[in-house]
């Protein structure tokens, strides 16, 4: 292997990923006191969060009756009970002083006619513990929040002495003989150097692994590679079967129209103009869950009611909304409409059709932001100097099911708890111990092969397969067999990596060679996803087996463990689900069937 040089940083903290969740932790550790670096694929406001719409959950009873207890409730309940309750009750308490936060900083929030931050319903946010009228909760810019965010924290941010570097491109964690991790290793895209950053703890806040599917409403760059880092760390994923379809991405496009649109009133018609939801979920209507809503489109579609000439999807109807709700809470959607859809939404539906939005399993993290592993027995075990939060990580506040407007608030929420956790734990100017020669090693030699990579398949057709399977194979509606063809696949697919041909030998802005690491990346994940779904007899959430159509509690409430090694062999555990609280303020809300 040919010599390569490598720059050495030291800090207390590094973060990998600047979304909402990497800035907030970034400024939050340098608030601190704390020496913090943050690494980031691509400039901070281009990340993912930029694109969030409708909004950010949090009980401030702004337009009526609302309690941060209910919002605890309709988290378990939206996770069907797969959510861990002591992180839920840390989220939902913390959510109030998080926005009003947010807005010191100077999120520009709509606002109520009397000056409040406006907010609006959204899916599964009720009141009275289920039993009264939906909450409006989803604290909300126009539709542009994840915009009026991500901007506000890159400028607190720079208020703040933490050091960026910029399109640096994270390639592996660097871990230590006791299993833990002592910093990462980066490649600056630019300048095609060698960079190892040198850390008491290490955030991962790389955003979720949504391009693992054919058509997702996330962006490019949302690849999973804090995920592949801990897998090819040896770590396991915790409840990566749990993929969520958002009700609705533009047909044919695949990018998202808010839920928001139906928080303000939008309806979903089938071919007979019917308003079908309420069917299906006759007290919430539209604004039941997103894994309901889709599994309910998706039904619509297979019984002859979908719409266009291959009566394959479902329209969005807002022309009763006026021009002035559009105009001003929806001007976004209205835009994206016309753009990708054709559509004038004053006077037309929008085309829509579920579409891989989210993903609720990750790195599994206790409400800490600490990553947690099963170890001789002990389900909580810390893994020393690592952290994963935002969507990367599974905590887990959303088990089977996200809520929406609930993912921007775990980034703020949980990106503030790592701060102070190391504020707890970690000295500024710590001492580090020496890493071992060879440290680098191992990651040194996988960036060699792939740069190297000389077999007979472009990176592009490998991803073009992997995506078509996981569209195929894990999707909305999932069964015994249609997964096991799936597995098949998917390790066929993996298998064939060892073949991939990168045509681009150099080191600088070398595209074909980022996004083969991102495609191991994806590939990864994506086996482990199908895999643990496969093996998730059961139906929770947004995992619908139409084999197994029923919730099994006494076997499954559990969260899924899932590892593969550098043969591709996978192998499965579990830890239990925490079914309690952190305070008396709140109960434990026992199990029951989910229904709105
Ligand atoms: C279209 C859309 C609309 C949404 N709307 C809402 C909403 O209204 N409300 C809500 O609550 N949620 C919403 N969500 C979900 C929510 O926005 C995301 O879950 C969240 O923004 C993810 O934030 P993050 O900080 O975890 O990661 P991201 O914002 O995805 O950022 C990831 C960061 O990691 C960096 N990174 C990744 N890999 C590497 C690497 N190898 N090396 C260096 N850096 C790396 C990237 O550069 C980036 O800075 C929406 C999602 C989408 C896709």
């Amino acid at each position: 292997m040919p010599a390569y040089k490598i720059h050495e940083h030291t800090f207390d903290m590094v973060v990998v990923g600047a979304g909402g969740a990497g800035l907030r932790a970034t400024f939050g550790l340098a608030q601190k006191g704390l020496k913090t670096a943050c690494i980031t694929k691509v400039f901070p406001t281009r990340s993912h969060t930029v694109a969030a719409q409708g909004g950010v959950a949090a009980a401030l009873a702004n337009m009526g009756e609302d309690d941060w207890r209910y919002h605890f409730f309709d988290t378990v309940k939206g996770s069907d009970w797969l959510g861990d309750q002591d992180a839920i009750e840390y989220m939902c308490r913390e959510a109030i002083p998080a926005i009003i936060e947010l807005e010191h900083y100077g999120v520009p929030f709509s606002r109520t006619d009397d000056g409040k931050i406006y907010q609006r319903p959204f899916g599964g946010m009720t009141t009275r513990y289920g039993e009264g009228p939906p909450a409006q909760r989803t604290c909300a810019a126009a539709d542009r929040t994840g915009h009026a965010i991500l901007h506000t924290l890159y400028q607190q941010s720079l208020a703040h002495d933490a050091q960026f570097f910029i399109e640096y491109f994270a390639l592996d964690l660097i871990m230590d003989a006791n299993g833990a991790c002592r910093g990462v290793l980066a490649l600056d895209m630019a300048e095609g150097t060698l960079h190892l950053f040198k850390a008491q703890g290490t955030v991962l806040a790389t955003g979720g692994y949504g391009r693992a599917y054919f058509s997702a409403t996330s962006a490019h760059t949302c690849t999973g590679d804090g995920g592949g880092m801990v897998l090819r760390a040896g770590l396991s994923m915790q409840d990566m079967e749990f993929v969520q379809f958002h009700p609705t991405g533009i047909y044919g496009a695949g990018c998202l129209i808010t839920e928001g649109v139906r928080g303000e009133g939008g309806i979903l018609r089938n071919s007979n103009g019917e308003r079908f939801m309420e069917r299906y979920a006759p007290s919430v209507k539209d604004l039941a869950p997103r894994d309901m809503v889709s599994r309910a489109m998706t039904m619509e579609i297979r019984e002859g009611r979908g719409v266009g000439d291959h009566k394959d999807h479902i329209l969005l109807d807002l022309t009763h909304l006026g021009p002035e709700v559009i105009h001003e809470k929806l001007p976004g959607i209205a835009e994206s409409a016309r753009i990708f859809a054709n559509v004038d939404v004053e006077k037309q539906p929008i085309p829509v059709i579920p579409t891989v939005h989210y993903n609720m399993g990750g790195i599994p993290t206790n409400y800490h932001g600490e990553v947690v592993q099963l170890k001789n027995g002990n389900p909580d075990e810390v893994v020393p100097g690592l952290y994963a939060i935002g969507e990367a990580a599974c905590v887990s506040v959303h088990g089977a099911n996200r809520l929406g407007s609930n993912s921007l608030l775990d980034l703020v929420v949980f990106g503030r708890a790592v701060a102070n956790r190391a504020a707890e734990t970690v000295k500024r100017d710590g001492k580090q111990a020496t890493l071992a020669s060879d440290a680098c090693d191992q990651a040194l030699a996988r960036l060699d092969k792939l740069r190297n990579a000389n077999g007979g398949t472009p990176t592009a057709v490998i991803r073009d397969k992997m995506q078509r399977t996981m569209q195929a194979d894990a999707a909305v509606f999932r069964t015994g067999d249609t997964l096991r063809d799936g597995v098949t696949k998917m390790r066929e697919i993996h298998a064939s990596f060892a073949d991939v041909k990168v045509s681009d030998r150099s080191l600088i802005w070398n595209s074909d060679l980022i996004e083969t690491y991102e495609l191991s990346n994806l590939l990864d994940q994506a086996l482990v996803t199908i895999v643990s779904a496969e093996n998730r007899t059961e139906s929770r959430g947004a995992h619908a087996r139409e084999d197994f159509p029923d919730r099994d509690d006494a076997n499954w409430q559990k969260h899924t463990l899932c590892s593969v090694n550098e043969r591709g062999e996978t192998s499965i555990d579990y830890r239990p689900v925490h079914m309690y609280t952190l305070s008396d303020d709140v109960s434990v809300v026992p199990p029951k069937k989910r229904v709105y």
